[in-house]
């Protein structure tokens, strides 16, 4: 357990040194991306995440729907995203919903291995499907 929470924060810190160093010198490629004027930033930073996987904090106050979704891999782009981003409305925890996406860059090990999985399935795989195909 103790693990998975460093390897959670280890995730962030990466996300985040990621979108501040494209932040500072790729305002150049920005501008490449102007098909979506809201979020050009977005997916410039995108482009470096092979994949995001929801986590929901396991315990007896978890909610069924945080519980369904814990685990789910996710392509950075798609669109169910947006709508299943923590802390969803829809949590019964009396604790309120804890669950984060954890933003999983490609110079991580295997990541590319899960990206192109995921590309396969249309985009989107729970944590059971993961497993068994990395294994198989
Ligand atoms: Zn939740």
């Amino acid at each position: 357990m103790t693990r998975f929470i460093v390897l959670l924060i280890a995730a962030y810190i990466i996300y985040y040194l990621f979108k501040n160093s494209l932040k500072s010198k790729t305002s150049r490629n920005v501008t490449q991306h102007h098909t979506d004027k809201k979020s050009d930033a977005v997916i410039t930073h995108l482009k470096e995440i092979a994949y995001v996987f929801y986590s929901a904090t396991k315990d007896g106050n978890t909610c069924d729907v945080c519980m369904e979704l814990d685990g789910r891999h996710l392509l950075p782009n798609h669109k169910i995203l947006q709508t299943m981003k923590p802390p969803h409305t829809g949590c019964k925890s009396p604790k309120g919903c804890r669950c984060t996406l954890v933003y999983v860059t490609r110079d991580e090990e295997g990541s590319r291995e899960i990206e192109s999985l995921l590309k396969k399935r249309g985009g989107m795989c729970d944590k059971q499907t993961i497993d068994r195909e990395r294994i198989g």
